[in-house]
């Protein structure tokens, strides 16, 4: 890692105008993420842009108002192809950001990808991957205190919290260990507010999303001997509750809740096929699942989109390909 660390501290140096993307549908790791390299390379004198495919969901505005986020639409490609480097955060696969993916591939920014998600697809010139750590945020902080400390301040403190309390589950998957909290503890010494950032995450929402919710617990079926839970939404859910995608929060807690359950799968219908969000215990590889359709991520948390499939044939594909490892 030092030896990556110190090629990105010199790209970070002798380079002025950045841009930073993240991934689809950001969460608190992806936009805390890039709030506290924007802010730490502006501390640097850098002149620095966040462009995200997608908006950012309400509960997470409070970090727009550290550092703004635009979201992408083509007037934004000068900016990615006038940047000397382009940063991408909490995903190492381009067709993530795929809406201005090709803009990035034309542009001659040096590309720079600090991420902690398995296999990494070939799009940057420079790769920071720690697959060990919990959240991108807590490989920034490593970043950062690399190069200078002094450079976290309360604001980038915050951003990294946010990242790493919910990339963690609060402090509870299975990555989390003593350098998390001995690194959260930091983060707290420089004047973050836990509860204040629970309260923007978590305390924030409004009724519908747990008609939403409701809805969405009501439909876990078991399978397998009860060591699989699904949850399955089709679209019309989200209009019977007036919510949509962004009001969904971590329903894979609810299936894994169930005793016996080693792998929960949350299925979402979309416009144009199914995500799926793949979960397992202990040693069963989810990943291997969710790279057979496509998708990624880490060995008990992927993630996939199935393309021109229909909710229930999506779920029948699932199941099918988890049979043999559960
Ligand atoms: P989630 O199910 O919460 O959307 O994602 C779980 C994990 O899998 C996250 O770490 C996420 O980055 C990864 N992931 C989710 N969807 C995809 C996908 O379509 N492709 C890839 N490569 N990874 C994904
Ligand atoms: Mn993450």
């Amino acid at each position: 890692m030092t030896e990556q660390f110190s090629r990105l501290h010199d790209v970070f140096n002798t380079k002025h105008l950045f841009v930073i993307t993240s991934h689809v549908n950001p969460d608190a790791d992806a936009i805390g993420s890039e709030v506290a390299l924007a802010l730490y390379l502006k501390g640097k004198g850098k002149e620095v842009r966040i462009i995200n495919q997608s908006i950012t969901p309400d509960h997470l505005l409070f970090l727009t108002k550290l550092f703004p986020v635009h979201t992408y639409n083509s007037d934004l490609d000068l900016h990615i192809l006038d940047a000397d480097c382009f940063c991408v955060v909490d995903t190492n696969s381009p067709k993530r950001f795929s809406a201005m993916a090709e803009t990035v591939a034309k542009s001659n920014a040096v590309k720079v990808c600090i991420d902690h998600h398995l296999e990494q697809e070939s799009f940057a010139d420079l790769y920071v991957i720690d697959t060990d750590v919990p959240a991108a945020s807590e490989l920034l902080y490593r970043i950062f205190t690399d190069d200078d400390p002094a450079l976290i301040t309360l604001p980038v403190a915050t951003a990294l919290y946010a990242g790493i309390m919910t990339d963690t589950g609060s402090f509870k998957f299975p990555k989390t260990d003593a350098e998390t909290h001995l690194i959260t503890a930091e983060l707290l010494k420089r004047g973050v507010d836990p509860y204040a950032v629970y309260q923007e995450i978590y305390e924030s929402g409004e009724i519908n999303k747990l008609h939403l919710l409701g809805k969405a617990l009501e439909c876990i079926e078991v399978h397998y001997n009860g060591r699989v839970a699904c949850m399955a939404l089709p679209r019309s859910v989200f209009t019977e509750t007036r919510t949509t995608e962004a009001d969904v929060d971590n329903l894979t807690q609810y299936v894994l809740s169930i005793r016996n359950v080693v792998v929960g799968l949350v299925f979402i219908e979309q416009p144009d096929g199914v995500k799926v969000s793949l979960r397992s215990k202990g040693e069963i590889d989810i990943n291997i699942i969710a790279k057979k359709f496509g998708g990624g991520g880490h060995r008990n948390a992927s993630g996939a989109r199935l393309k021109d499939i229909t909710l229930a044939d999506a779920v029948t594909a699932l199941l099918t390909s988890i049979k043999e490892i559960v």
